[in-house]
């Protein structure tokens, strides 16, 4: 099992009719409407195995001991890693969640300090303060349309014009479910030596991020559906070269990495359990054919869209063929964004529906206001995106006569 070299469908295969049912028999039953994969996915059954093994063998032999143990099938889970990025697994450091990955190589990277950092509007808020604390300066990509796609040809003269010391892209932000066009973008830095990072917390496991990008990085626990408190940083070894000297988290004992620059980014002290987990989880989607999961996510996407616009006043925001199973939904006219909340926690108590509440801080330089964010996955059914509607309408027609 340690040694089964997989191969990867590149593809964009005809989807499956048996996958949603896999997804859903791997996973313990839920008496929700789960639409909240872009928070977390619903880990399965063999990774939630896998994870509590573990802790089971840390108290029985003890956690270091658990740990060397579990190192082939952490290393394993690396490998399987590195080939949905396209990367050596030696150059990828497990931390705990995408934050902590931006971090530590912001705080590793001299290259990245100072100077102005390009980023699309959608760019999630929480990392627009972080390359504020950083002394990083952050300006704009220009975009091609309202929905805040990147203008590939206008950035790239925006690089020959004025280079910053770094971009950052965030695949697809937190707030609205559009796919940068990523490729091209990193495309066009790595031809100037401009170095490139890229976020995708919210790409991975859900399309194409096999980035040839300086860095890639983030969460486990989104659309693979991994553990919570499992996340990653991937580096380009000639870029890693220039890391700083000091490490931020000296050699690990349990990886396989410690001699790269990406080894010694690697957090010590860890939830390894939600390591093995991972390692469970990047393994079935590899199974499930990450190109066959993709296109299987973009037709959810397409239904949901295509089932919610207009549904009681709300409107969708992406349009209906983007290629993400992410769907934003605005409000009725003359909402604010308490109401938004309410209506999330409302969805949550009375119809078991659970969405997210995208406040505008997601995506500050983009985002007007707050929207509800629906991230089904490959169990999503016909009739769960019934009931949201049924849920929504309920919620728009209850408020309507509190007003
Ligand atoms: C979730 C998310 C993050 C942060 O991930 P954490 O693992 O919670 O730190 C960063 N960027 C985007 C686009 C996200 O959706």
């Amino acid at each position: 099992m340690l040694d089964t070299v997989l191969t990867v469908d590149t593809t964009e295969a005809r989807v499956d009719a048996d996958l949603s049912r896999r997804w859903r028999d791997r996973r313990l039953a839920t008496d929700v409407v789960y639409l909240d994969n872009a928070a977390a996915g619903r880990s399965s059954r063999a990774v939630l195995e896998a994870t509590t093994a573990h802790l089971h063998r840390e108290a029985e032999v003890g956690a270091y001991a658990a740990a060397q143990e579990a190192r082939p099938l952490i290393d394993r889970g690396r490998a399987d890693l590195g080939v949905l990025l396209g990367r050596r697994a030696a150059d990828i450091a497990y931390v705990e969640s995408a934050s902590a990955a931006i971090r530590a190589l912001l705080d590793a990277w001299p290259a990245a300090a100072g100077g102005r950092v390009l980023a699309t509007p959608g760019e999630y808020g929480p990392n627009l303060d972080l390359f504020r604390a950083h002394g990083l300066v952050p300006a704009l990509i220009p975009v091609a349309d309202d929905l805040g796609h990147a203008d590939v040809d206008a950035f790239t003269r925006l690089l020959d014009a004025d280079p910053p010391g770094l971009v950052h892209l965030c695949a697809i932000g937190s707030h609205r479910g559009v796919v940068q066009p990523v490729h091209a973008l990193v495309r066009a830095c790595r031809e100037r030596g401009v170095p490139v990072v890229v976020d995708a917390a919210q790409a991975l496991g859900h399309v194409d991020a096999a980035y040839d990008a300086d860095a890639v990085y983030a969460t486990g626990r989104k659309w693979l559906a991994g553990p919570r408190g499992v996340g990653f940083l991937a580096l380009r070894p000639d870029r890693a070269g220039r890391l700083r000297a000091d490490p931020v988290a000296p050699g690990s004992a349990m990886t396989g990495a410690d001699a790269t620059a990406a080894g010694r980014l690697e957090s010590r002290e860890a939830f390894v359990g939600g390591r093995v987990g991972f390692a469970v989880a990047v393994r079935e989607h590899l199974e499930a054919g990450p190109a066959t999961v993709r296109a299987a996510l973009r037709d959810v996407g397409r239904h949901a869209r295509e089932r919610l616009a207009g549904v009681g006043g709300w409107g969708v925001v992406e349009g209906v063929e983007e290629p993400s199973a992410t769907t934003t939904l605005t409000p009725p006219a003359g909402w604010s964004d308490d109401e938004v909340d309410r209506a999330r926690d409302e969805l949550r108590t009375r119809h078991r529906v659970v969405v997210t509440y995208a406040g505008p801080e997601r995506a500050p330089a983009e985002a007007v206001r707050a929207t509800l964010r629906v991230s089904p996955h490959l169990d999503t059914t016909e009739e769960d995106l019934d009931v949201l509607a049924a849920a929504l309408d309920a919620v728009t027609g209850g408020s309507r006569s509190t007003r």
